[in-house]
């Protein structure tokens, strides 16, 4: 099927997930049916802007499409970890949310100084998560080439977070 119609047919929309207000993206539909999996993965890794020595993806669906795009893209993959889940000396960063903070990991030697670097997550709101694991791979010394999101969701202020790194998505909606 066609990319777009994969977008209506697999991501379900849950109102008021996981608080009032929210209209919330399950990405579970599309993971359960491997043929549209096997599509988006493809047209993913074949959209890709740039040379990618790693991917770089966050807890915890960052994961599930970060992995599987690496394999295809025949790269290496490396998470970024809620604080406390990483064995070593993990480099960590926290950053402010809206209530609160939250610390993120990357395992020591994981990423190359002067590597350059795909950061990749299910999707794009706030632009907080992907901001700060920017920050944390950034602060090893990579390059940051892009950052690559499944979904993202327009008028949140999620791009204008990104500063200067292009932004690749499979689908931007409202
Ligand atoms: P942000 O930091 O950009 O506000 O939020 C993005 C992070 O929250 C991502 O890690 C993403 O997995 C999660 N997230 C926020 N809203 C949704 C949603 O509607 N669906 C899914 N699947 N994840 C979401």
């Amino acid at each position: 099927p066609e990319i777009a119609e994969i977008e209506r047919t697999h991501i379900g929309l849950y109102q008021d997930f996981p608080q009032p207000g929210v209209l919330f993206r399950d990405i579970t539909p599309l993971l359960r049916d491997p043929k549209a999996m096997k599509s988006v993965i493809k047209y993913w890794a074949s959209t890709v802007p740039g040379d990618v020595d790693l991917i770089v993806g966050t807890e915890a669906r960052g994961f599930v499409f970060g992995a599987p795009l690496a394999y295809e893209m025949d790269r290496g993959f490396v998470p970024v970890r809620k604080a406390g889940k990483l064995p070593g000396k993990p480099t960590s960063l926290t950053y402010d949310l809206e209530y609160g903070s939250a610390t993120i990991e990357i395992a020591e030697n994981a990423v190359p100084k002067g590597s350059r670097v795909l950061v990749l997550d299910d999707l794009l709101a706030t632009g907080g998560t992907a901001a700060a694991t920017i920050k944390l791979v950034e602060s090893l010394g990579a390059e940051v080439v892009a950052a690559s999101f499944l979904i993202e969701l327009l008028g949140l202020g999620g791009r204008d977070k990104l500063g200067d790194i292009p932004l690749h998505t499979v689908w931007s909606i409202q």
